[in-house]
């Protein structure tokens, strides 16, 4: 079911002439039959100049590449591979493209394997190898992938025109590779000029194999200067251009912003947005007075999941795209290891009919691709997910000569720049960014002697109650969740949970508690719990933890709002990361990557309607827009 600009992916279909992949709906090859990767060279980085620009690059510039049209990504290979060997190490390329059928993994593989690296070359290999392991389902909406440590790749999955619209990036360089504008008449239309030429920074360059005069009059429509050159081989022409308006500066790269910051929480929140800033050269200090995990993050197991639904709300794709993104984190951190977890699949077993009915739904459309979910008639498979122990996923993650971490308490915030964090023992620390990932503590923090107590949050109590494993159960190998979540043993105890208690603001474990744990599993899985005991289940430890909600259900992302203002005005240096309630092993990666880059300057992983979904300074808006509308 289609929301707005975003519906299901339908994957490419094609077919094969000899090595080169062929569009069957459009008729039309990927690249050149001849030579696509000299092609692909002389047309999109030659005619975009980048060999010179990438080589005048100096540490701390950002530069960034649009493309219509992914495809099999020998392009944007191309642009990583030749970045990485002329730019300095200091310097980054982002890499957005947009596709509206993406290949399926195997055709990537076969299209890719056309293309051997170079004699004695590892890099195109190492860029090959990247792109194939984390080359993401085909769900609506952008995929961050990391191709090299100062190389991101955002796929937009998706109709280009919307897509383009909607993006955070301002680009320097565009690849226009449609295919033949008169069999695909949608990338090559006057809106989607539009989008781009709004999307470029000034002197922002573009090249394409094409030189159909409808194109060039559409791009100069749009504001770009364009004009013909030779083209490739035997094409008698192609067409480069700019976009620069009168009195515009020469085009230069943007600059990234790195500097010191503080984190405030060692939880998952705290633990991911330090290791987003610090891999983006940042120095930063974490602050916690129990240490890492210890909060809402501390249970000894937790489960990577997220709630399939046919409706393409901004929420439901946040869920769907933060389940994406969480699974490309662990497996780029190679977690969890050995006795940590494993991520073989997720069962979800359906509650009521609703539930079933909706899963399904999720499925049956396409809204949730079959790479990502199976649904079958009692329950459903969600691929990739799995289980694992929060704590040791957050020190992996602190684990970086770049993060410091502190047992203290943060007391009081002044913004600035730098903005001020004033330690319980009245001691002050400056940073360039302070980030706030206390989850519902944040409520307790002074902002300029004035308490954060008005943000929307809920605080959820919830215990779960680790279960003595037994000769049957040790053998299990899935979580699985029904009301509450049962987890496959590590070091010998299964975690059962959880409670959920609004407005209980007890810390103190309950019997009773423990009781409704196993009373739950009883109902749902009852051939499990007789093979943890029945009756006889031997509850060893428990656990309370109380999870941070929004009034929306969403996370909240983005800058401090001024909690004077309308919600458009943010106090400077101050960051929030909080309410990821239940959900925090699936949400925290995507909500760090989209942070780290709203804090250095760098365009975030996700469209506009997705960073207003998390936005902090959402709830001013909707009051102050609810306000006027009344009055
Ligand atoms: N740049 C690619 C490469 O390096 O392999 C080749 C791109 S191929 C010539 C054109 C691509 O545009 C195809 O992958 C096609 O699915 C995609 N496409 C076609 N119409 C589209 C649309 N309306 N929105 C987004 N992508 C579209």
């Amino acid at each position: 079911m289609s929301i707005g600009d975003f519906a299901p992916i339908r994957p490419a279909r094609l077919h094969w002439q000899d090595r080169t992949p062929v569009a069957t709906d459009y008729d039309d090859p990927y690249f050149s039959r001849q030579d696509g990767r000299a092609e692909s060279h002389y047309v999109f980085l030659d005619g975009n100049r980048l060999p010179e620009r990438f080589a005048a690059l100096t540490d701390g510039d950002l530069f960034v590449i649009g493309e219509t049209g992914f495809g099999t990504g020998l392009n944007m290979l191309l642009a990583a591979d030749l970045f990485l060997a002329r730019a300095p190490a200091g310097a980054r390329l982002d890499l957005f493209s947009v596709e509206k059928h993406p290949l399926g993994a195997d055709d990537l593989a076969r299209a890719l394997a056309a293309w051997p690296a170079p004699d004695g070359e590892s890099r195109w290999a190492t860029l090959c190898d990247a792109l194939r392991d984390q080359y993401p389902p085909a769900s609506p909406g952008c995929h961050r992938l990391w191709l090299a440590d100062n190389v991101s790749l955002t796929l937009m999955l998706g109709e280009a025109e919307p897509l383009w619209r909607l993006c955070p990036a301002r680009v320097d360089a565009w690849f226009l590779d449609g295919f033949a504008p008169a069999r695909n008449a949608d990338m090559w239309q006057p809106a989607l000029f539009r989008a781009l030429a709004a999307h470029s920074r000034p002197g922002a360059t573009l090249a394409t194999f094409t030189a159909a005069g409808a194109v060039r009059r559409g791009l100069r429509e749009a504001g770009f200067r364009v004009r013909r050159i030779d083209g490739f081989g035997h094409k008698r022409h192609m067409v480069v251009g700019e976009r620069s308006e009168a009195g515009d500066p020469p085009w230069r790269p943007a600059t990234l912003r790195r500097g010191t910051a503080l984190v405030a929480g060692a939880g998952l929140a705290g633990a991911t947005s330090a290791r987003a800033l610090a891999e983006r050269g940042w120095q930063v200090t974490v602050l916690d007075p129990a240490g890492i995990a210890r909060g809402a993050s501390g249970n000894r197991a937790g489960v990577v999941y997220s709630t399939p639904s046919p409706h393409l709300t901004a929420q439901n794709r946040f869920y769907q795209l933060s389940y994406g993104h969480a699974l490309r984190w662990l497996r780029r951190y190679r977690f969890p290891g050995h006795g940590q977890g494993a991520l073989n699949g997720v069962v979800q077993h359906y509650v009521d009919d609703k539930q079933s009915a909706k899963i399904r739904a999720a499925a049956d459309s396409g809204a949730w691709p079959d790479t990502l979910l199976v649904a079958g008639e009692h329950s459903a498979e969600l691929r990739g997910g799995g289980y694992l122990n929060p704590p040791a996923w957050c020190a992996a993650l602190l684990d970086h000569p770049a993060i410091t971490v502190e047992r203290r308490t943060l007391g009081g915030l002044r913004p600035g720049t730098p903005a001020v964090a004033v330690l319980e023992d009245g001691s002050e620390r400056t940073a360039d960014a302070i980030v706030i990932a206390t989850a519902g503590a944040a409520r307790d923090l002074e902002v300029s002697s004035r308490e954060l107590g008005d943000l929307p949050l809920k605080r959820i109590r919830g215990q779960v109650s680790y279960c003595r494993a037994t000769a049957a159960s040790a053998a299990w190998e899935r979580a699985r969740c029904h009301g509450g979540y049962l987890t496959p043993a590590l070091d010998g105890l299964h975690c059962v949970g959880a409670t959920f208690d609004l407005h209980d603001g007890d810390p103190a474990p309950r019997d009773d508690d423990d009781r409704a744990n196993l009373a739950q599993l009883r109902q749902y899985l009852p051939d499990r719990w007789a093979e943890l005991g029945g009756d006889a289940i031997e509850v060893v430890e428990r656990r309370v933890g109380f999870r941070c909600q929004s009034t929306d259900f969403l996370p909240l992302t983005g800058p401090l709002p001024d909690p004077d203002g309308d919600g458009s005005t943010a106090l400077p240096g101050l960051w929030l990361n909080i309410a990821h309630g239940s959900r925090g092993l699936t949400g925290t990666p995507l909500c760090a990557e989209i942070l780290a880059d709203r804090i250095s300057d760098a365009p975030p992983p996700a469209d506009g309607p997705l960073l207003e979904a998390l936005d902090p300074g959402r709830f001013l808006r909707r009051k102050r827009k609810k306000l006027k509308v009344k009055s």
